[in-house]
């Protein structure tokens, strides 16, 4: 199941990885921001000091190593939004926006890697917060333009800086729309691979249960024991088997029809998963006929849980319900020997079980 469901993760952006690409593509923008407007001091078009401008970029560099340290450290995976789009988009359009201010010429070319953000975020935002988010940016531009214009009214040409702000407007809601898609479809894949995956599981239980007990079926405990027989050649890890056959099962449906013999069946499957240790194997070879895998067990020890469950199984009554008051079973039991296939271990786990109904039923015989 968990595997699955891990293929299901890796095939959509996982949120460890949509954590990291975040993570990098966020310094990768603001890398190429701050070089830009370092070109832009040095070529005098920043109207602001060099000591200002020092504090604005460690200030801004810090917060984006904050963000760094908490993508890295996984603090947030518990949230909502682990990578916190949201947030990291708000601060973007600040840092942009402060920029902006400072440039004159050069506004609109200053904040255009809000875009890149923008996009960068698409993979996380829905299509309704990204167009808030783009109508909010054109906000934070006007702003912006009314407070550079405030500031600096003779040198601005206001026709060129609104037409810059129509043009930043527009992309950025073309941009949050394409981007919604993108966070749409990543949604609707993410749901289709979840569904795949759920299918496959489903197939899969269906390919190694058995209908009636929802217990491992033929084909999968030969399976079983195909692993643990080339487990035992090769690592000599012993196992035994316990053949199990309710007695007189055939008298139980006559007597009391084959809906009370499925109930029996139900219920004997559940006795003996519910007294098994960890590891071990149970399932229905077919009929009324089970058998119990034991890694690590030699054929006493497997003895002894045999007779363990076959006590068990013994104290059940079912005559208050209308049942047989009580039904036994046998069992064969034989440990592995090396070099043998799993038919001639099971032929000999027969024996024992020949041996237990031959010797009178209700009982536990080793081959
Ligand atoms: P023995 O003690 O020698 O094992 O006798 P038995 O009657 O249990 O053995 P036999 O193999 O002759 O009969 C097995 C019976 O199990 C036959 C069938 O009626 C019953 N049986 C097999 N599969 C199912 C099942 O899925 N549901 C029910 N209710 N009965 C089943
Ligand atoms: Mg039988
Ligand atoms: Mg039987």
């Amino acid at each position: 199941m968990n595997q699955d469901l891990h293929q299901a993760e890796k095939l959509t952006l996982s949120e460890k990885r949509l954590m990291q690409r975040h993570s990098r593509s966020a310094m990768a923008i603001m890398a190429m921001h701050t070089l830009l407007c370092v070109v832009y001091f040095q070529l005098g078009y920043m109207h602001i000091a060099l000591s200002e401008a020092l504090v604005l970029v460690s200030l801004v560099w810090i917060s984006l190593l904050a963000y760094q340290l908490l993508m890295a450290t996984g603090v947030t995976l518990n949230l909502r939004e682990p990578s916190l789009s949201l947030p990291l988009i708000l601060y973007f359009i600040g840092v942009f926006m402060v920029s902006g201010y400072y440039v004159d010429e050069f506004r609109l070319s200053v904040v255009t890697l809000f875009f890149a953000a923008l996009l960068m975020v698409s993979f996380r935002l829905s299509g309704k917060v990204m167009i808030a988010v783009a109508f909010l940016a054109s906000a934070a531009y006007a702003l912006m333009l009314w407070l550079a214009l405030m500031d600096r009214w003779v040198q601005l040409s206001l026709s060129v800086e609104l037409l810059q702000w129509l043009v930043f407007a527009m992309i950025s809601v073309s941009f949050a729309v394409t981007g919604g898609g993108v966070n749409r479809l990543r949604n609707a894949l993410a749901d289709k691979n979840r569904d795949l995956a759920n299918a496959v599981e489903k197939v899969r239980e269906m390919a190694i249960r058995d209908d009636l007990t929802g217990l491992f079926n033929r084909r999968h405990l030969l399976d079983i024991l195909e692993r643990q027989r080339a487990l035992a050649g090769r690592k000599g890890v012993p196992f035994a088997v316990c053949y199990v056959d309710l007695d007189h099962f055939k008298k139980i449906n006559d007597r009391h029809g084959h809906d009370w013999g499925d109930r029996v069946l139900r219920q004997f499957s559940e006795l003996a998963l519910s007294g098994m240790r960890d590891g071990d194997f149970f399932g229905r070879l077919g009929g009324e006929e089970f058998l119990l895998v034991l890694p690590q067990s030699d054929a006493h020890g497997a003895l002894l849980v045999a007779e363990r469950l076959r006590q068990r199984w013994r104290e059940q009554r079912f005559d208050a319900q209308g049942g047989p008051a009580t039904v036994s079973l046998s069992v064969g039991v034989a440990d592995y020997r090396d070099g043998e296939s799993v038919d001639e271990l099971l032929n000999r786990a027969d024996q024992g079980l020949y041996k237990a109904k031959s010797g009178g039923r209700d009982q536990s015989q080793v081959a």
